[in-house]
């Protein structure tokens, strides 16, 4: 029989290799704040801190810098990651997170950025040197016009006619580099464009993300403006996974996107994180916004799903939501969490369901 040493130092080695399994999952370097962190969540596996992080990570999600700032640490995006493991943790200095950015084609595109815009400095220097250029050639070739006409010297015109081709190589040298550049600065103007808007959808479902959810909502009510959310959630969907794959999985969950997108209309519709989604309805009146809801539940109740591969029926994909209107003085951890609550009495009333509060 094992002594209580022996048990107490085989804990210790588990929660040692979960630590170290969690920093690797969420691509936190090994930091003494990052792994105090993971210490408190690892050695409470149910507290609140587990249970926090296990509901924002639902599903694969990675823990992101706002994230852990929000469950009480203090995130700097971009601290160098340290490969050794030689930092002990000091237990009289506070926690504090360094989270490393940890997308590498963002930090491949910034480095692409500058040099493009020192490139761009190159081009805009050379060009006003030529432009310089231009300007005493310009004066040399008025003068030598000026002085062949006085002096009625054909041989001076031949120089200047020498001078005017060569500005006139210059001039559209400088074009070609200035429209090069523009071209260059399009280019990557787009591309900044299009790794914002990556930051901010989510990869399965295209959908925008939490994030890009949170300002959305933090600029409706900014705006005044009227609104409703709602949260969605897919029933028994950890079934659907267990039955016939997590790669099934992910393609109900692609289509349950699609459809919900599709039933909201033009309102904001997000995936929050693992099979929840979020509705945020603009300028309806809560029974309105309830209506659209139902339409795209039941669009959703609707749709067969089959396996790609046999062609067996899979069934009927719901989902269930909570739904409330947004009033004055809400923030969104508010407002979701009376969304939340309505969620759990739609799961309690039975599923693929809505229940709302007004
Ligand atoms: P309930 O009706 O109570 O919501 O039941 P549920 O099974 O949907 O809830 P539970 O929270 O137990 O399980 C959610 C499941 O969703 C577990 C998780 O693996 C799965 N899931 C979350 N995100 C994804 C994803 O991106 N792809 C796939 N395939 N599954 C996911
Ligand atoms: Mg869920
Ligand atoms: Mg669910």
């Amino acid at each position: 029989m094992a002594s209580a040493v022996e048990n107490s130092s085989k804990a210790s080695d588990r929660l040692y290799a979960a630590i170290g399994e969690f920093l690797a999952r969420h691509r936190l370097s090994v930091d003494p704040a990052h792994y105090a962190f993971a210490h408190k969540v690892l050695s409470d596996p149910r507290g609140p801190l587990a249970a926090a992080v296990a509901r924002i990570t639902d599903g694969g999600v990675r823990l992101s810098s706002r994230d852990i700032e929000e469950l009480g640490g203090r995130a700097v995006i971009g601290a160098p990651a340290t490969a050794g493991g030689d930092s002990a943790p000091n237990p009289s200095s506070p926690p504090q997170l360094t989270v490393v950015a940890d997308n590498t084609k963002t930090q491949s595109l910034v480095a692409r950025a500058q040099m493009q815009v020192e490139d761009f400095g190159d081009t805009v220097r050379a060009m006003h040197a030529d432009a310089r250029g231009f300007g005493q050639d310009l004066r040399a070739s008025r003068d030598a016009i000026r002085d062949a006409r006085d002096a009625r010297d054909g041989s001076a015109i031949d120089e200047v006619v020498r001078m005017a081709s060569s500005m006139l190589d210059r001039v559209s040298s400088a074009e070609a580099k200035l429209q090069e550049a523009t071209h260059e600065a399009d280019r990557l103007r787009h591309e900044l464009e299009q790794a914002r808007d990556d930051a901010r959808r989510d990869p399965l479902t295209g959908l925008p993300n939490r994030r890009a959810f949170e300002d959305a909502f933090a600029a409706a009510v900014a705006d005044g403006a009227n609104i409703c959310v709602a949260i969605c959630d897919v029933d028994k969907f950890k079934s659907v996974n267990d039955r016939f794959g997590h790669a099934v999985g992910d393609r109900v969950l692609k289509a349950i996107a699609e459809a919900l997108r599709m039933g909201c209309d033009e309102h904001l519709v997000a995936r929050f994180g693992g099979e929840e989604f979020v509705v945020m309805f603009t300028g309806l009146a809560p029974a309105d916004a309830l209506s659209t809801l139902e339409g795209a539940r039941a669009a959703v109740a609707a749709k067969r799903y089959r396996l790609r591969e046999t062609d067996a029926p899979l069934g009927a994909v719901t989902f269930s939501a909570g739904l409330t209107p947004v009033e004055q003085g809400d923030t969104l951890g508010s407002a979701m969490g009376r969304a939340d609550r309505l969620l759990y009495a739609a799961k309690e009333d039975g599923r693929n369901c809505i229940q709302s509060d007004w």
